[in-house]
């Protein structure tokens, strides 16, 4: 068995040396040359209800079936250590699709660990896709289970706090109930929420998995059992993944575990030099003893990761920050090569309920693959600057 690193190189490029080429060919065709009426009937109806591509069918159409995209979401099952994958447009359809699978199995109810990604939080509390919402504390997904709980989300590192969530006790308390694992901030690098027990993994691809900041995609990493009804859901509501990011997407992986460890090792020196100024009241960093009560770096977590968050004394100090870095970019999102930073009170976590929603005082830091002496100095810099 290759290791990880190798298997992000390589996994989802088989059949080049046939096909005679060294990348991997971005397959553009909206529909596919049909056999017979037939043939081609059969492999649409397997694939609309659900199924692979089958060899030697015709792809039908591009709703149904891409092969760029399907050597994506291969790479991703392998990192993630699930069977398959399920590629989507965006994170956001991604988990869209997730809840019409839930409530279609008729258990509305979701059980929500909060804090959540805002996007998420404001889709699920919304009820717009038919489900009902409890949030709730990892303590308190025991006591929030109904008989009609068909699925429980959580995230971890969570948006923005980056407090960590033992995804084995939860699935745990879940009690049955799937789990799905927002994986987004840990990357599979990090984190395999599957061996914990998780019975969903979702990434906003756009993020690290990509990493370079030019591709939107979401993806589901899961057994048969919850993949095959997410891509009849992708066939019917349309939301999958197009080929040109999806090549980008896959390419990311290449990169990942390289990218993931060198954006570590510089979220760490910008952290502990964010603790050590005076006008940072506190620090939020998975790699900071305090930041990881439960000891969840070194057994479910590999590393503490690139995500930090810092208070300073006051809303409107936080709110100039942004304005004054250098060559930081005030921007949301996150994963990517160059660090960004945002106030995820004001933008990222505005939809989230007023008395959920992170301290106004509060800025989220996405560190990238500068040297982390010249994003120390920015950050700096623009926090003495605006004071
Ligand atoms: C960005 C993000 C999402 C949503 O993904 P999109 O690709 O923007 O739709 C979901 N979860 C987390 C943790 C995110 O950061």
């Amino acid at each position: 068995m290759l290791s990880q690193d190798s298997l992000a190189v390589h996994a989802g490029r088989n059949g080049l040396t046939e096909l005679g080429v060294h990348a991997v060919p971005i397959d553009l065709s909206t529909t596919a040359p049909l056999p017979s009426v037939h043939d081609g009937g059969l492999a649409y109806e397997h694939m609309a209800t659900g199924g692979t591509h089958r060899e030697g069918q015709s792809t039908v159409y591009q709703r149904l079936w891409n092969p760029t995209v399907a050597r994506f979401e291969e790479g991703v099952a392998v990192l993630e250590d699930t069977t398959e994958a399920v590629a989507f447009a965006t994170g956001m359809a991604a988990l869209s699709a997730v809840l019409l699978a839930v409530v279609a199995t008729g258990k509305k109810h979701v059980v929500a660990v909060r804090p959540l990604y805002g996007g998420s939080d404001y889709l699920l509390a919304s009820g717009v896709l038919g489900n009902d919402v409890t949030f709730t504390t990892p303590a308190g997904v025991h006591a929030a289970l109904r008989p009609d709980t068909g699925l429980v989300i959580l995230e971890t590192p969570a948006n923005p706090s980056l407090e960590l969530v033992d995804i084995a006790g939860v699935a745990a308390a879940a009690d049955g109930v799937p789990l799905l694992v927002d994986n987004t901030f840990a990357s599979p690098v990090l984190q395999r929420p599957f061996r914990h027990g998780a019975a969903m993994v979702l990434h906003s691809a756009t993020k690290f998995l990509g990493g370079h900041g030019d591709a939107m995609g979401g993806v589901v990493a899961a057994a048969p059992e919850w993949t095959t009804r997410l891509r009849q859901i992708r066939a019917v509501t349309g939301g999958i993944l197009t080929p040109w990011p999806a090549y980008l997407l896959h390419r990311g992986l290449a990169t990942l575990p390289v990218r993931v460890r060198a954006q570590q090792a510089s979220a760490q020196k910008v952290a502990v030099a964010l603790a050590g100024h005076g006008l940072v009241l506190r620090v939020y960093y998975p790699g900071l003893p305090e930041c990881d009560p439960q000891r969840l770096i070194g057994t479910q977590m590999s590393g503490p990761g690139s995500l930090l968050a810092f208070e300073v004394g006051s809303a409107e100090h936080a709110e100039r920050i942004p304005a004054a870095v250098g060559m930081i970019t005030h921007a949301v999102s996150l994963g990517g090569i160059d660090t960004l930073i945002q106030h995820p009170a004001g933008l990222t976590h505005r939809p989230v309920a007023a008395d959920a929603r992170p301290h106004a005082s509060l800025l989220r830091v996405s560190v990238g693959l500068e040297d982390p002496s010249d994003i120390v100095a920015d950050l700096v810099q623009a926090i003495e600057a605006t004071r």
